[in-house]
């Protein structure tokens, strides 16, 4: 990390009001095996190149006509924790890579908050084309795309998914509840434990609710702890 990558971080923890830094052996634990959760002798039926060669050159919905990229996801293929955003925008859309606009900064920095790196952790979205203005994903586009989202999870095998934001939240955990009800409590689905937090596209509106993230990843540090002792 380069002095202005410290300096942007300790800015990130001061927004959050953390006061000081835990830098305790437990803290460091949970990046020290990143492969001890996975069950040694249930291999995934999938690799996620053959997810990837599945979805092709997309035409499934509508969003294949204004795409510039397919953005699968990226990240550690064993990763022990996955994020899940809602769609690529446009930067994303641009490179073929999630979360690497001005939101996808502040979660490197939500990450990196419980000393995780972002080749740590696997991180995708329920769509994987950008939607027309970055407007709201639309019905048959999450049917069409979350058969792929779930195969990746399947294939990963994650201990913790965190869903970030309303869309995440409602499709990974098949509901109508606002992301009000939702965030900050685990779900527990297909042997994974599912917490949702707020969008950082979201905290960049609304600053003052990074301190509630930096509560969920506190919680997400804790149970990867506890999953793995
Ligand atoms: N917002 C998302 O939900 N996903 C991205 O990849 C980028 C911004």
């Amino acid at each position: 990390m380069n002095s202005d990558e410290l300096t942007s971080q300790l800015e990130f923890f001061r927004d959050i009001g953390v006061e000081s830094l835990d830098v305790s052996p437990a803290a460091e634990a949970v990046c020290d095996r990143p492969d001890a959760h996975r069950a040694p002798l249930q291999e995934p039926m999938e690799d996620l190149d053959s997810i990837r060669a599945d979805i092709g050159d997309c035409q499934r919905c509508k969003l294949a006509r204004t795409r510039t990229n397919i953005v699968f996801g990226s990240g550690n293929p064993t990763a022990e924790l996955v994020f899940v955003g809602e769609a690529p925008g446009y930067d994303e859309d641009q490179q073929g890579l999630p979360f690497v606009g001005r939101a996808g900064q502040l979660l490197t920095k939500i990450i990196e908050s419980i000393s995780l790196k972002r080749e740590d952790v696997y991180i995708c979205n329920v769509l994987k084309c950008r939607p027309p203005d970055n407007r709201n994903p639309e019905p048959d586009e999450v049917a069409s795309c979350n058969p792929f989202l779930k195969r990746q999870l399947a294939t990963i095998r994650p201990k913790v998914v965190c869903c970030l934001g309303t869309f995440a939240a409602q499709t990974v955990l098949q509901t109508a509840a606002p992301i009000s009800r939702l965030r900050g409590k685990f779900f527990d689905m297909d042997g994974m434990r599912v917490i949702a937090t707020f969008h950082p596209a979201y905290l960049l509106r609304s600053p003052e609710k990074k301190r509630e993230v930096w509560e969920d990843m506190k919680q997400i540090r804790a149970e990867l702890f506890r999953l793995r002792s």
